[in-house]
């Protein structure tokens, strides 16, 4: 990639921003030419295959955020989102990490966890037993049941046992959980899971005399992780108002509020959110299983928590982390099918499911970076107003170079809203 062509991108019109894409080397001529004249949405007969009762396309935008640098590697980030600043927010704030050196990324193995969640086992620790004793003729009746994924390096790997113990003020008998630990490659896997764990199913019963109940993965993928890591020197977070020391203790001790206070944590939570579900769904992925997750992932100590931490370290600078669940894929599901997602991942570089992760954790911590400096300093208003006042614009009934001079005359009206809009635009 050469990323001197897309110097000041936001201030490119739409055409110079794919003609910088091509100049940068993340799209082909042909790939340009095709997103100017046909768009990449996707066909009704694609539609009509991927989902029941089919009728329409539902929209969302997709933009690309610029200035990653993630573990050494530049990176444009495609993101789909229909809400205003996110993706400015996470190129101003990647911009400023980038300056100082760039996210690093730590993730883990890739392993997603399946269950036989078992009812009416009358003995549940000779049943304990006997399942450990069969680990291996578990393991590898699980693997018969999907072998693709083993002759791919893949499969099931290791195996666990959990008693979740019976609760009389609910009237909830015990249940025995058998989880396999799956190796699913660069897929995220939930078809491969469900499909061993419906396979080893009949064994199970048949060692415990139980009935298997439940037989799927567990959305709650805390085997395959990633963590991203930055540090801001304190000199590059001043501003008008405030000193780099400052911002930077003010960030930490939002970070403290958002670890303490659940009310604060949801809303810390889902700014990060806003930077990792828009590369999940550009990229093709399954963003309710990661929404699910990360969420649980969040309450893990029993409270819940912010994800992120910020703190300074011995040299003064500030040290942000973030890790999350993200148990995505880079095949399977739409991934391969939708046109979006396919120029997603030529945009990102055809990345691995590890980088991908990478790319999606480090996102989250640059959002998280933007909007909690925001929230400290100038307060998040002052930059969501000029992209607000566009909307009403446009709500208004605005079109072209009508909606610029709508917005500014609205961004210094006494009441920015859809009728002042209205009214401006009957003025024009
Ligand atoms: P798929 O079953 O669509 O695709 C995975 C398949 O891709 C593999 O079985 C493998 O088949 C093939 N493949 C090709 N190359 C590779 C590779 N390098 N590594 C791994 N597999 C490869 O997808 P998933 O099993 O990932 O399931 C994801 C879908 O399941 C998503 O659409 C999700 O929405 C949905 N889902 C989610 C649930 C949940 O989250 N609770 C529940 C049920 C479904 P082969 O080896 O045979 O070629």
């Amino acid at each position: 990639m050469n990323t001197e062509y897309l110097a000041k991108f936001y201030k490119k019109t739409y055409t110079e921003k794919i003609d910088a894409l091509v100049k940068a080397e993340l799209l082909t001529e042909l790939q340009a030419d095709n997103l100017k004249n046909e768009g990449v949405d996707l066909g009704q007969d694609i539609g009509e295959h991927m989902i029941e009762n089919y009728i329409e396309n539902y929209s969302l935008p997709l933009g690309v955020a610029m200035n990653f640098l993630i573990d050494n590697q530049e990176t444009v980030v495609p993101m789909a989102i229909e809400e205003p600043s996110v993706i400015a927010a996470a190129s101003f704030a990647a911009k400023i990490i980038g300056s100082a050196g760039g996210f690093t990324t730590v993730v883990s193995e890739r392993m997603m966890i399946g269950q036989v969640t078992l009812k009416d086992v009358a003995d549940p620790s000779t049943a304990i037993k006997k399942i450990k004793n069969s680990r291996q003729e578990i393991l590898d009746r699980a693997n018969e049941a999907h072998p693709s994924i083993v002759k791919r390096g893949g499969g099931a790997k290791d195996l666990s046992v959990r008693l979740l113990e019976s609760d009389p003020s609910e009237n909830i008998p015990s249940f025995l959980v058998v989880h396999l630990h799956i190796d699913t490659q660069e897929a995220m896997g939930a078809n491969i899971v469900n499909t061993m764990m419906e396979g080893i199913a009949p064994y199970i019963e048949e060692l415990t005399g139980g009935t298997a109940l439940l037989r799927i993965l567990s959305n709650y993928a805390t085997e395959c992780t990633a963590t991203a890591t930055c540090t801001i020197p304190s000199y590059k977070l001043k501003t008008t108002n405030f000193s780099g020391e400052e911002v930077r203790d003010r960030i930490v001790e939002a970070a403290q509020v958002a670890w303490v206070d659940p009310y604060r944590a949801v809303t810390h939570n889902k700014g990060i959110m806003n930077g990792v579900d828009a590369v999940v769904v550009a990229s093709g992925n399954d963003w309710r299983a990661i929404e699910a997750g990360i969420h649980a992932y969040a309450a893990r100590s029993g409270q819940y928590r912010a994800l992120s931490k910020w703190h300074t370290n011995e040299k003064g600078d500030l040290v942000g982390t973030l890790t999350l669940p993200l148990p995505i894929g880079t095949v399977g599901g739409s991934i391969s099918i939708h046109p979006a997602a396919k120029l997603s991942r030529t945009l990102l570089q055809e990345p691995d499911a590890k980088r991908l992760e990478s790319i999606l954790v480090s996102v989250g911590l640059a959002q998280n970076f933007a909007a909690i400096r925001a929230l400290v300093t100038d307060g998040i208003q002052k930059g969501h107003m000029g992209l607000h006042a566009r909307s009403l614009a446009i709500s208004a009934g605005a079109k072209g170079a009508q909606v610029e001079k709508i917005a500014e005359a609205l961004k210094k009206a006494p009441h920015m809203n859809l009728q002042t809009a209205k009214d401006y635009l009957s003025k024009l």
